[in-house]
């Protein structure tokens, strides 16, 4: 539901202050009303339960004090490229789309690598995915920018009370896993230990190699805050821009694209047209001109026997791709209308 700028100053559609709020930034599952009490409620931003979030980007200010060094520079963009890495691979395609398959010990550890972009836990990120999914640019779309406009498809919706929640509904099959359970409901707990970890190497680099310049507070500012943000608004360019810059392959019942820089920011997953029409595939660049790293990292890891069973495209995807006329590439579906065929995996 889209929330106008007015709407947002009338009682009742900004949260009140409530302790249950500042409970959730420890244990998201604190919800003493019910999640879908929580998930029926109207759109509203809960600016109490945003506060993680806003510390998280007023964090990258910590710069002016800390400085820079070559070092700390380096572990942000590495930082931002495996996790990125976490993201697509694990928490898109493993938890929300199951496109290649693991052990249940493989399955944790892709869960907690994934828990270290800071995007909230795997069933989260998996239900609310899957959500959109069925509902993509249509109006019980959580983020779609040409339903709700393009920043709250950014970044608006993730601060909507309603929103916080797990769906467990739309991931039962990952919600029977204790462990993940856990890192769903403290889900701040890998990021924390994952910036308390850069804070010790920065510290350690400090004492044992000072020629560096690098301090803890200067890792855990560049290798967390600047990193962590530009992760978060790396990939949720997939919820804003993805639906509307590029070219469009396949006419599905949304406004999906495909794009090659945003497949850069996101190591593959801009070939976001691809993925509507055919979510299951591990791979989103459905040919070899359609860079693709996450899927090169999951071949790879498929050669090492710690992931298998790697979902293909199948060929009549590649036939239904032939079949399209080069002038039918730019037209989109109007949005408002009912999906004429089922284009859904
Ligand atoms: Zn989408
Ligand atoms: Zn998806």
């Amino acid at each position: 539901m889209k929330v106008p700028a007015q709407d947002l100053r009338r009682p009742g559609v900004l949260r009140r202050f409530s302790w249950s709020s500042i409970v959730q930034w420890f244990d998201a599952g604190h919800l003493p009303g019910g999640a879908e009490a929580l998930r029926s409620e109207p759109d509203g931003i809960d600016w109490v339960r945003c506060v993680p979030f806003v510390l998280l980007h007023l964090g990258c200010i910590g710069v002016i004090w800390v400085g820079w060094s070559w070092t700390s520079v380096a572990v942000a963009a590495c930082g931002y490229v495996i996790r990125m890495f976490a993201v697509t691979a694990a928490y898109h395609r493993y938890f929300s789309h199951k496109s290649f398959k693991t052990s249940r010990c493989g399955q944790l550890l892709l869960a907690l690598w994934g828990a270290t972009a800071a995007q909230r836990g795997p069933l989260w990120w998996a239900s609310h995915h899957r959500h959109h999914h069925r509902h993509s640019d249509h109006e019980e779309d959580a983020h779609s920018p040409h339903v709700h406009g393009f920043w709250w498809s950014h970044i608006g919706w993730i601060t909507s009370r309603r929103n916080f929640p797990t769906d467990v509904s739309q991931v039962k099959d990952l919600a029977r896993y204790p462990e993940l359970v856990f890192l769903d409901r403290f889900d701040m707990l890998v990021p924390v230990l994952y910036a308390s970890a850069l804070w010790g190497a920065g510290a350690w680099l400090h004492a044992h190699a000072p020629a560096l310049g690098v301090t803890g507070g200067q890792l855990v500012v560049w290798g967390f805050f600047i990193s962590t943000t530009a992760l978060f608004h790396g990939t949720s360019c997939i919820n804003s821009l993805a639906h509307l810059i590029g070219r469009r392959r396949f006419t599905t019942d949304d406004d999906s694209r495909n794009s090659l820089l945003l497949a850069l920011v996101t190591l593959g997953e801009g070939w976001h047209n691809n993925h509507h029409r055919y979510q299951a595939a591990a791979r989103q660049g459905f040919y070899w001109w359609e860079v693709d790293p996450t899927y090169y990292l999951l071949r790879a890891l498929s050669l090492t026997g710690l992931i298998w069973e790697l979902k293909p495209v199948p060929q009549g995807i590649y036939d239904e791709a032939e079949r399209r006329a080069p002038d039918q590439e730019d037209r989109a579906v109007p949005i408002s209308q009912p999906a004429k065929a089922p284009t859904r995996t």
